[in-house]
C-alpha cells in the first residue's frame, strides 16, 4: 500500500485526498487537497474563482507519539453576497481555527471529564488553547432548542474564582436541573436579560420559578414575568435557619468565655492532679456540626453532644429544635398541612426570645406565600445545589481562573447536558 493511500484511510475526512506526507521536527505533516474545485463562503455562496491563496496548517489528532498536522491550500474569495473578501470554509475545521474539528471535539470531551493539566500534558497544548477551544465548541453546540418546553425553572447565583465573582444560573427543573442559561452577575438586571432572551412567547409558557429570599431575582421576575408562580427554595430557608443557629452559638460561646475560669495551663496534666473541669467555651465551639447536620447523619459523638445540650436545657438545644421544626415543613406527609405547620412554627419562633430566630421568623412571615408555594409544587433548588458543587469542581479542575466567558462555556459543557461526539465514534464502524 502506498503511504498516501494509507494516510487517506487514517485521516478519513470525506472529500479530501492525501497528496503527500512529510516528517518534520514538529511532527507528521499530511498534505491534503479537496476533491471539489468550488470554494464555499461561510454565508453559503460558492464559486470556482479565488481571490488569493495561501497554505495553512491545522493540528490534527496525534499519530502514535507524533503530533500530526494537516496542511492544505486555503483560498480567499471575493463574495458578492457578503460584499467583501472572505476566507473559504473547510470541512475539517471551523472558520479561523488552528485545530481540526476532530481535535477540538477530543479537547471538549476531555474537559467534561478531567482536569485541565491532564489535557495540556496529554494533548501538548496550552491552558489558553484549552479554554478557547472549549468556548468555540460550546458556541457551536449550544442552540436555542434548550429553551423549548421550559416550564418550571430555578435560578440561583454561584460563585467562581474563589468567591469574588458571581454567575447567575437558570436551570430546568423538568430536565434533571440542567443549566439552560448562564450569565455573569447576580442582580435583577442579570435575570432580566434571561427573560428578554427567552422572548415573550416562551416567557408566557413559564409556570413556576424557585429562587432565593433575596430581592433581586424576585424583582426581575415581577417585572418581566409577573404570571410565574414564585417559590422560595427550601435549601435557602434551611440555610438561613443554620445561620441563625450559628449566630446563637457564637453568642453562647462568648457568654461562656466571659464566665470561664482562668485559661488552662499548657501541657499534660500531672497524674496526681485533680481532674480539670470541662472547657466550656471550647465545648460550645465543638457543637457546630451536631447542630447543623441532618439528624439522620449524626455520628454517635455528635448525638452525645445533642443529648448533653438537652440535659442542660441549653438555649442551643432549643435552636436546634426550631431549625428541625422548620425543616419538618418539607417532610410533612400531607403537604396540605403546610400552612398550619408554618403558622405554628412562626408563633413558636417569634416567642422564643432568641434574637436570631425572632428575626428569622419575621423574614419567613414576609415570604410566607412563596415558601408555601414551594411545598405545594414540591419545587426545590437541590438540583441547582448539585450544580453549585459541579461548578466548584470545575474551578478545582483548573478552569475557574479565566474570563467569565470561559467559565460560562465550561458550565454549559459540564452542566448543560451537551453531548460531545468523539471523532473515534465515526471511525469504529
Ligand atoms: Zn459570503
Amino acid at each position: 500500500m502506498r503511504a498516501t493511500t494509507a494516510f487517506n484511510r487514517i485521516i478519513a475526512i470525506d472529500g479530501v485526498v492525501v497528496e503527500g506526507v512529510s516528517f518534520t521536527p514538529e511532527g507528521v505533516v499530511v498534505k491534503i487537497r479537496r476533491r471539489k474545485r468550488r470554494h464555499q463562503c461561510p454565508c453559503g455562496f460558492s464559486t470556482t474563482v479565488h481571490y488569493d491563496r495561501s497554505i495553512r496548517r491545522w493540528r490534527h489528532l496525534d499519530l502514535g507519539a507524533a503530533k500530526c498536522f494537516l496542511e492544505a491550500e486555503i483560498c480567499r474569495i471575493d463574495c458578492p453576497t457578503c460584499r467583501r473578501v472572505r476566507t473559504e470554509d473547510v470541512t475539517w475545521a471551523r472558520p479561523g481555527a488552528r485545530h481540526t474539528s476532530a481535535f477540538c471535539a477530543v479537547v471538549a470531551w476531555l474537559a467534561q471529564r478531567t482536569d485541565k493539566t491532564t489535557i495540556t500534558r496529554l494533548l501538548r497544548i496550552s491552558w489558553e488553547t484549552v479554554a478557547s477551544i472549549v468556548t468555540d465548541v460550546v458556541g457551536d453546540v449550544l442552540d436555542e432548542s434548550r429553551f423549548d418546553g421550559l416550564c418550571r425553572i430555578g435560578v440561583d447565583e454561584v460563585s467562581y474564582r474563589k468567591g469574588h465573582r458571581y454567575l447567575t444560573v437558570v436551570a430546568d427543573h423538568d430536565q434533571q436541573g440542567r443549566a439552560v442559561w448562564v450569565h455573569e452577575g447576580k442582580n435583577a438586571a442579570t435575570l432580566a436579560l434571561f427573560y428578554d432572551e427567552l422572548g415573550p412567547e416562551r416567557v408566557a409558557k413559564l409556570e413556576a420559578i424557585s429562587l432565593d429570599m433575596g430581592g433581586a431575582f424576585a424583582k426581575a421576575t415581577n417585572e418581566k414575568a409577573p404570571h410565574v408562580r414564585q417559590c422560595v427554595d427550601p435549601f435557602h430557608l434551611v440555610k438561613m435557619a443554620n445561620e441563625a443557629i450559628d449566630k446563637a452559638r457564637r453568642w453562647s460561646w462568648n457568654e461562656e468565655r466571659r464566665r470561664a475560669a482562668p485559661p488552662r495551663p499548657r501541657g499534660r496534666p500531672r497524674s496526681d492532679e485533680p481532674p480539670r473541669p470541662r472547657d466550656e467555651p471550647r465545648w460550645v465551639k465543638h457543637t457546630r456540626w451536631a447542630l447543623l447536620k441532618d439528624p439522620d447523619n449524626l455520628s454517635d459523638q455528635q448525638l452525645e453532644v445533642l443529648h448533653d445540650l438537652r440535659k442542660n436545657h441549653s438555649v442551643l438545644y432549643r435552636c436546634w429544635q426550631l431549625k428541625e421544626g422548620l425543616r419538618d415543613l418539607y417532610r410533612l406527609r400531607k403537604p396540605a398541612d403546610a400552612p398550619a405547620h408554618l403558622e405554628w412554627w412562626l408563633r413558636w419562633a417569634s416567642r422564643s426570645r432568641i434574637p436570631a430566630f425572632v428575626k428569622l421568623a419575621q423574614t419567613v412571615r414576609k415570604n410566607r406565600e412563596r415558601i408555601l408555594a414551594a411545598v405545594e409544587l414540591s419545587l426545590s433548588n437541590s438540583k441547582l445545589e448539585g450544580l453549585n458543587s459541579k461548578i466548584r469542581l470545575i474551578n478545582h479542575r483548573g478552569y475557574g481562573h479565566h474570563s467569565a466567558e470561559a467559565v460560562i462555556a465550561m458550565v454549559y459543557l459540564c452542566c448543560g447536558g451537551l453531548t460531545i461526539e468523539l471523532p473515534t465514534t465515526s471511525f469504529a464502524r
